[in-house]
């Protein structure tokens, strides 16, 4: 078998030659994962190897992202080779995601302020001469720094930076290059596979000082040299990192409740890129006419950013089309894109009134949701979202910090058969 860890060379293009797009080959990785997830994980994850060299970390986050593979599938698998203690860490990485879901849940106008916030850099960049040409210059790998160059052609020729990598690159762009933050978690988001809502604004926010009060991250040539193998050496990175301003987050608001199915309903299925194994969230019986699976946003919040990146979860849709069909033995098709109008057309076709799809969790896709249901609402047609067991036990506990959510990781895997 060719190793999961190194690209075969053969794919058109860096993404799918490290990501192939099938939910088979998420499987495949998980399966020769898992058993280097425990110790040997919790060991070397910080390791940064480079491109075709890391066996320390999953590289599973653009199939965890878009639920191709889920956190609860990965950590049973992980489990099964380990004892609860010795994947301790590697658990750990996977309900930070869902613990930045769930943060982000109950505090959605963080999401909105990064869009607006964004939006008033890049118009900055239009009249700012000197701003555009350094933006430029770093996403195009031109800063002259060691290490940061190598991280902003990587992310764009295949769509993944390892975990310290984005760390150490996000504090270069804030703290050593002073540019904007929310362009720089712009950049990430136009090209990352995994490009998240969550994770990745989050993830900037904390790196800048703005998501914990008083904690930012520094870069430092040390730490890089260390964990790169020496691979990289920076000069002249920023000898402080103070936080860019003084802000504290915003208290949890109330998690809306999770919607149930009727059970008599017969449904069209409408799975989206926040979650194509959304089938399994059908209860039993469901009587489902039709599956469409939609790889994009709506026709005004495109979704995903950047080109690559929607080409890629396009053909991840493929093959979500393909699974969902079979497991549920229905005609399944592509939408596209989420269009009233074509959702229409597919509902009077199948004789249904009812769409049901995984909940979308605060992002491009949710804002889709909610536009479509009122577009659709006037045709007598509406769309039930369902929430995933595991976001609905997970989620009401991101109110403080990670330190506190973690110590009911426990609970929650009982709680989800783990
Ligand atoms: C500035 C910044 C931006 C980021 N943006 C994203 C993003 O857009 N999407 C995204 O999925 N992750 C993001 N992360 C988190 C993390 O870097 C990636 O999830 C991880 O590198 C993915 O590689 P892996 O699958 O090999 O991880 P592994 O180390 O094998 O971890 C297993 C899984 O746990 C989850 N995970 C691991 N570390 C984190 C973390 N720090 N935060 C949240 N989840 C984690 C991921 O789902 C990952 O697949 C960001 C981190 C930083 C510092």
């Amino acid at each position: 078998m060719t190793s999961p860890f190194k690209s075969t060379g053969q794919a058109p293009d860096g993404h799918t030659a490290f990501f192939p797009t099938t939910r088979a080959a998420a499987l495949e990785r998980l399966s020769d994962f898992a058993p280097l997830a425990g110790r040997h994980y919790a060991a070397q994850r910080n390791r940064d190897p480079g491109p075709g060299e890391r066996d320390n970390v999953s590289l599973l986050s653009p199939y965890i992202r878009h639920r191709a593979i889920t956190e609860h599938e990965v950590i049973a698998k992980v489990l099964a080779h380990h004892s609860p203690k010795a994947a301790e860490k590697f658990v750990q990485e996977v309900f930070w995601r869902t613990y930045w879901k769930g943060w982000l849940q109950m505090r959605p106008q963080v999401w909105r302020s990064f869009l607006d916030e964004r939006d008033i850099e890049q118009a900055r960049l239009a009249r700012d001469n000197g701003l555009r040409e350094a933006v430029a210059a770093a996403e195009a790998g031109r800063s002259g720094l060691e290490g940061f160059d190598h991280w902003a052609r990587e992310l764009v020729e295949t769509g993944y930076l390892h975990n310290h990598a984005r760390m150490w690159f996000a504090s270069i762009w804030i703290f050593t290059l002073r540019l904007p933050w929310t362009l720089g978690a712009d950049f990430f988001m136009r090209h990352l596979l995994d490009a998240d809502p969550a994770s990745n604004t989050l993830g900037w926010r904390w790196i800048a000082g703005i998501q914990t009060p008083g904690k930012t991250y520094q870069a430092s040539a040390d730490n890089i040299a260390r964990f790169t193998d020496n691979r990289f050496r920076p000069t002249g990175l920023a000898p402080q990192a103070p936080a860019i301003r003084d802000e504290a987050p915003p208290p949890p608001g109330a998690l809306p409740a999770p919607r149930t199915l009727p059970r008599d309903r017969r449904v069209l299925l409408l799975l989206h890129g926040d979650d194509f194994n959304g089938h399994e969230l059908l209860p039993k019986g469901t009587n489902v006419a039709a599956v469409a699976v939609t790889p994009r946003g709506h026709p005004d919040m495109p979704w995903p950013f950047g080109p690559k990146a929607a080409t890629w979860v396009d053909a991840l849709a493929k093959d979500a089309v393909q699974h969902a069909g079979e497991a549920l033995q229905k005609p399944a098709s592509v939408l596209p894109r989420p269009h009233a109008d074509a959702l229409r057309v597919q509902c009077v076709a199948a004789s249904v009134t009812t769409i049901a799809t995984p909940e979308a969790p605060v992002g491009p896709l949710a804002d889709a949701l909610d536009t479509l249901a009122h577009e659709l609402a006037e045709d007598g047609i509406e769309i039930i979202p369902l929430r995933r067991t595991w976001d609905d036990l997970a989620w009401p506990h991101a109110t403080h910090g990670f330190f506190r959510f973690k110590r009911k990781i426990p609970a929650l895997l009982a709680r989800n058969g783990l």
